[in-house]
């Protein structure tokens, strides 16, 4: 099962949220100000998110 983990030092949150627009599985979504990770078991490991980071603060093991 795929690991989902974002860096919230570097993460720009609910400002950015690039990653929640473009994962396909809405594993990434804006809590408040934050990004949260919900149902990381339904990850398919396609690291669009990893790829549209401007912060380099996802990782996906
Ligand atoms: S790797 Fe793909 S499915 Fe998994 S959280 Fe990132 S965008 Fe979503
Ligand atoms: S794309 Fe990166 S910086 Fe932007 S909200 Fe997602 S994890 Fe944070």
């Amino acid at each position: 099962m795929a690991k989902v983990v974002i860096d919230h030092e570097d993460c720009e949150g609910a400002d950015c949220a690039e990653c929640v627009d473009v994962c396909p599985m809405e594993i990434l979504v804006v809590d408040g100000d934050k990004i949260k990770v919900q149902n990381a078991e339904e990850c398919n490991e396609c690291e669009v998110c990893v790829d549209v980071c401007p912060e380099d603060c996802i990782e996906i093991n």
